[in-house]
């Protein structure tokens, strides 16, 4: 308990009870309390200053000279050695002058005490110790973090703010104004000031961290958010800040500063849309895509239900595009294939280009397989409307594979991969079609795969083999020529038919090869035929065509020169083209189909009334021969409606000077329908199936007639 030495005399004429009253309020006094007079001795006091400068009791003395008082504190040992010691001491002293001002001093123990000296009449002066520590340590803390800030923002860039949260006033910097591009009179002391013209979508995180801060959740305030600038533009800044607070704690005030963050935010955003875009179509690229398929298998795992889709889609023949029409239209193709696919499914569905001619959809909130596939369908079809590249119309198709969500897929990638299986199975069926992924497609893509290298290297290991089928007269009965038919000899599968691997053929550009090495084959072994089994008329060879080698550039060229090498006359070669093939792109149909007839080659169309079945481009392309598929030969005899197609399309073919070529005939009805309907040509195993050269020319020289 702390005692009051108050002077008798000062309070002598009051009484008892006020001199007792007084003294217990000097003792209750928080403070440390002392009087000295004049000649700097000590005269009353409290027992704080005592405690407070933690001095011995035998100080605690009337008429103590300050200067023992002094003498006492820098001898105390804990004062440190040396110099320390002086300078204390001296610091000491200066505590007690009396025109300095109140200030702080710090003591060992690492108490802080705060002087106040109120000097009197007669040289005198009163003491009062405050022991501030608590108070100066968290100003401390406060300079420290302030100069954190001070370094972490741009200086003289940032705009300062400073908000009383008393009055309510916000001040805010010219530098805070101009950076808002606004005027200094254009604006007030409201808060309003700078929350009115936060972003909306901002406003909310601003509040919820300047609250936090306020209320001591957070050790600083600090945010990033968008503002208005007066034209309206929205500018990125981040706010720091730091309460002032009082001693309850509570916050009086907050400043801080604002920092431009446009640029940065622009490059970061540039950066990511980089980071996560297909720099020719804008769209998401694997990354993003993947992302957004996680996200929704994150979803569907919380509902418990399967509710998404994954599509793969490819362009058919796309290398195609690229090597006739050139890169740069390759290019606007996948521009303009992206733009369709992202307006079929609509704003809110990612359509990504995952790479190369591949697009990636996501489905949302799809019922089923069957809705998927129907949706995937109707996406193939808006595909396959022409599409206007620098002034003309192509028409491409695409493949799309579809893999569902079940509650087994952990990983995106899978989800992708399924669906690109899938998508390769829509290929290796025919193309421009969807098909739903299912678990034996695994095998399938390896296959696929291994057989794709295997092909690379068919030609090189003569694995390839052509076979012939007759092409018989039915008005001679006899063999008019061959159609020649590719064959491989895989070293682990066996013979493979065209079927297994001319698809692939194209996909992979080996068609090219491919092609050239039976246009080779062919006239080689026809001339060597017509040699020893001369006819009259000389017999015709067909060879296909891959839309693939029909969009290759020198195409004509290297064709007249094969025919020169080998000595085979042109005119006796008829190649053939599929309906598909041509009406990837008409224009360049017509220019190479004028091109072939200049150089003296026939022209078949093959499989016709399989592809678009368009009877109106018959008129615009001069085709020599047009080769009726066996769909239609077949179900002659049991079909009538096929019959009558069958009499119409030869009813046309003689009309545009075409002679006709009935394939797959396999009986001798369908054979004696076709003489009836005036049919120039027949092929199919009712002669012969493909054979091979040794069996051809077995047939030769047997001179059969039918
Ligand atoms: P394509 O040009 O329509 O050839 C006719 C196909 O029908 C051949 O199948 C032939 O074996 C088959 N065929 C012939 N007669 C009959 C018959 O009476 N009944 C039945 N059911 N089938 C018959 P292949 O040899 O499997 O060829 C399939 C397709 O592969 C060909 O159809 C052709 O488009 C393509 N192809 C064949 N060789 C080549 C080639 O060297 N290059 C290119 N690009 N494609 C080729
Ligand atoms: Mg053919
Ligand atoms: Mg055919």
């Amino acid at each position: 308990m702390s005692q009051a030495r108050v002077p008798p005399t000062s309070t002598a004429d009051r009484g008892v009870s006020d001199d007792r009253l007084l003294r217990s309020a000097v003792d209750s006094l928080t403070q440390g309390f002392a009087v000295f007079d004049g000649s700097r001795r000590l005269q009353a006091w409290n027992e704080r200053f005592f405690d407070l400068l933690d001095l011995p009791g035998d100080l605690r003395r009337r008429d103590l000279a300050l200067a023992d008082l002094f003498r006492s504190l820098a001898e105390r040992g804990d004062f440190g050695p040396g110099d320390a010691e002086e300078a204390t001491a001296r610091e000491l002293e200066r505590l007690f002058q009396p025109p300095h001002p109140a200030h702080f001093h710090l003591i060992p123990g690492g108490r802080v005490i705060e002087r106040l000296l109120a000097p009197m009449t007669g040289g005198g002066f009163v003491v009062t110790l405050s022991d501030v520590t608590d108070r100066r340590r968290a100003e401390l803390r406060l300079i420290e973090s302030e100069e954190r800030y001070a370094l972490a923002s741009d200086g003289a860039n940032d705009g300062l703010w400073d908000w009383n949260l008393a009055t309510n006033r916000l001040y805010l910097s010219p530098r805070w104004k101009a950076m808002l591009a606004l005027a200094e009179e254009d604006v007030g002391d409201e808060p309003s000031e700078w929350m009115g013209r936060v972003h909306p979508d901002d406003i909310e995180k601003l509040s919820a961290l300047l609250e936090s801060h306020l209320a001591g959740h957070t050790p600083h305030f600090e945010c990033e958010h968008r503002v208005r600038r007066s034209d309206d533009q929205y500018l990125w800044v981040v706010a720091r800040g730091l309460a002032v607070r009082d001693g309850l704690r509570r916050a009086t005030r907050i400043a801080g500063s604002l920092t431009d963050l446009t640029d940065r935010k622009y490059r970061e955003a540039q950066a990511l849309h980089v980071a996560l875009h297909d720099p020719l179509t804008q769209l998401p690229n694997r990354a993003l895509f993947l992302d957004r398929v996680a996200q929704a298998m994150a979803r569907a795992k919380r509902a418990g239900k399967s509710s998404f889709a994954v599509l793969s889609l490819d362009l058919d023949r796309f290398k195609l595009v690229n090597d006739s029409l050139g890169h740069h239209q390759g290019d606007e193709l996948l521009v303009g294939v992206g733009a369709r696919l992202s307006g079929f499914v609509g704003a809110g569905q990612t359509v990504a280009r995952p790479g190369g001619d591949e697009f990636a959809v996501l489905i949302e909130e799809v019922a089923g397989p069957v809705e998927a596939r129907a949706l995937a369908e109707r996406l193939l079809a808006e595909l396959g409307q022409p599409i206007a590249i620098d002034g003309r119309q192509l028409v491409v198709t695409g493949s799309a594979g579809l893999a569902l969500y079940e509650p087994s897929y952990d990983r995106a990638e899978d989800m992708l991969r399924d669906a690109e299986l899938a998508m390769y199975r829509a290929k290796s069926l025919g193309k421009a079609r969807a098909e739903l992924f299912h678990p034996s497609l695994h095998g399938h893509a390896l296959h696929l795969l291994t057989l794709e290298n295997d092909l690379r290297h068919a030609i090189g290991r003569k694995e390839l083999q052509l076979f012939f089928q007759p092409v018989v007269s039915l008005k001679t009965g006899r063999v008019a020529g061959f159609e020649s038919l590719v064959r491989w000899h895989h070293p682990r599968r066996g013979l493979l038919g065209p079927n297994e691997f001319i698809t692939l053929a194209e996909e992979t550009g080996v068609i090219g090869q491919i092609g050239a090495w039976v246009l080779e084959e062919a006239c080689r072994r026809m001339r060597t035929w017509q040699a020893r089994f001369p006819s009259e008329p000389p017999l015709t060879v067909s060879v296909n065509l891959s839309i693939r080698q029909f969009n290759q550039i020198d195409l004509v060229t290297e064709i007249v020169e094969t025919l020169s090498r080998s000595g085979w006359r042109p005119g006796k070669l008829k190649l053939e083209l599929t309906e598909t093939a041509l009406m990837q792109n008409a224009t360049r149909a017509a220019h190479i189909l004028s091109q072939l007839k200049a150089a003296g080659i026939g022209v078949s169309l093959d499989d016709f009334g399989t592809g678009y079945s368009s009877l109106s481009y018959l008129h615009a392309l001069p085709f020599d021969t047009l080769k009726i598929d066996k769909a239609f030969v077949s179900g002659m005899s049991y079909e009538r409606s096929k019959l009558e197609i069958v009499r119409a399309i030869l009813l046309l073919a003689h009309n545009l000077k075409m002679d006709v070529v009935a394939e797959g005939v396999e009986t001798i009805e369908q054979l004696a329908q076709l003489r009836a309907l005036d049919c120039e040509y027949a092929q199919g195993y009712l002669f012969a199936p493909p054979l091979d050269a040794e069996a051809a020319e077995q047939l030769l020289s047997e001179n059969r007639k039918w």
